[in-house]
């Protein structure tokens, strides 16, 4: 595998287990070191201790990305550490799944907190230092229920339909600054998020697969690879499928 992101640092929030630390392996194999960053220390290390194990550079810091003091915290630490941030993976989210008409106010807010607030919250830091050194590749983690919505999880829709609008903001705002950002629907992958469901509703998501398999955090973090690499440069405001052909 080509080595391309060699130079390049790479923030990946919500890394220290599921899609995020496979997407932090993939751009580790790809060259760049890695600022795993998680809500909890103890994941964040085991975070680290994963990409060392591949022979990659990784430091962590540990951030609630739904607090904009934390985010820009995130990105300070970042920059003086390993002095830059080239690219930034906004993947941490969470589910807090009701029917709309039993959903607190408090799981609403929780959800919004995280999978929107929080990924405005690290653009924001961000995205001055990308802008001054007119570089930057920035990937948002959505989810198919953006589109149509999805029963039982009003507040969790509403948070990915929104980062779509978010990135596409962004790509337009920042394309003339060489900063690029796309969005990612990810299919039905295997993590702790999805392994919760029963075998029965296991088995009818991957039915609705034509590759009849659930994905791999990997599956998501080779199309990442792809998009912050110089070959992906004029791709930007995309909104990208790797769902192995799932159709909901
Ligand atoms: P996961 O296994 O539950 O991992 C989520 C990660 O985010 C965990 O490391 C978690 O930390 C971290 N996190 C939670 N709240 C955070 C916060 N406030 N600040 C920073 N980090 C936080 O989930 P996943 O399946 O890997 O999902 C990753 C992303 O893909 C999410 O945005 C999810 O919505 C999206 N997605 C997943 C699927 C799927 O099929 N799995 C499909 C579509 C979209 P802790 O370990 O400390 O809890």
């Amino acid at each position: 595998m080509s080595r391309d992101l060699a130079e390049k640092i790479a923030v990946v929030t919500g890394s220290g287990r599921g899609i995020g630390l496979g997407i932090a392996k993939k751009l580790c194999e790809k060259g760049a070191t890695i600022v795993i960053s998680d809500i909890s220390e103890e994941n964040a290390k085991a975070g680290v201790a994963e990409i060392e194990k591949i022979g990659g550079k990784a430091i962590y810091v540990v951030a609630d990305v739904s607090k904009y003091d934390q985010a820009e915290n995130l990105i300070q630490t970042t920059i003086k550490e390993l002095g830059d941030i080239h690219i930034l993976v906004n993947n941490a989210g969470i589910n807090k799944d009701s029917m709309m008409h039993k959903m607190s106010v408090d799981a609403w807010n929780a959800v919004i907190g995280v999978n929107l607030t929080g990924v405005f919250n690290t653009m924001r830091a961000a995205i001055n230092p990308m802008r001054e050194k007119e570089y930057g590749r920035i990937i948002n983690i959505s989810s198919a229920s953006y589109l149509n919505g999805n029963i039982g999880q009003a507040n969790y829709a509403a948070a990915k339909a929104g980062v779509v609008a978010l990135t596409k903001t962004c790509a337009k705002e920042n394309g003339k600054k060489n900063i690029t950002c796309n969005a990612i629907v990810p299919g039905f992958i295997d993590t702790e998020m999805t392994r919760g469901v029963p075998e029965k509703a296991w088995d009818i998501m991957v039915s609705k697969i034509s590759m009849g398999r659930a994905g791999t955090p990997e599956d998501i973090g080779n199309m990442i690879a792809f998009l912050v690499s110089d070959e992906a440069s004029y791709i930007t405001q995309g909104v990208f499928e790797v769902g192995g052909g799932m159709v909901l």
